[in-house]
């Protein structure tokens, strides 16, 4: 499972490589990756008045999430295995208004940590 998600990630085509798996029950609903384009529903406009441009892996697969899901968050390197991959606070809230139970993301030593939501 992880494979898959880190050659989805790698072939972004970004200098960031991240993944995001959405588990229903255990099993497996939907990964993304941190993609260029930007679902409407997650447009953010910066303090200078400018739009982003970009879709973290969560938000891509959080469209697609229930109440009660788990969420994995990792982000991948060229050379070794995990980095750092904590959601952001815009992720963060968007994860608590789509109710996701669980969320786990990879820090800089490759673990796994969990996010308190
Ligand atoms: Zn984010």
């Amino acid at each position: 499972m992880y494979y898959r998600a880190k050659e989805l990630a790698m072939s972004n085509g970004r200098s960031y490589h991240l993944a995001a798996i959405l588990r229903r029950n255990g099993r497996v609903v939907r990964v993304g990756e941190n993609t260029c384009k930007t679902h409407p529903r997650f447009k953010r406009q910066y303090a200078d008045g400018t739009w982003g441009s970009h879709m973290h892996a969560e938000m891509n697969v959080l469209r697609f999430a229930l109440p009660g899901d788990e969420l994995e968050v990792m982000r991948f390197k060229k050379c070794s295995t995990f980095s750092m991959a904590k959601p952001c606070a815009l992720c963060t809230s968007e994860m608590r208004k789509a109710g996701i139970k669980r969320v786990r993301y990879t820090n800089w030593d490759g673990d796994w940590e969990e996010l308190s939501l």
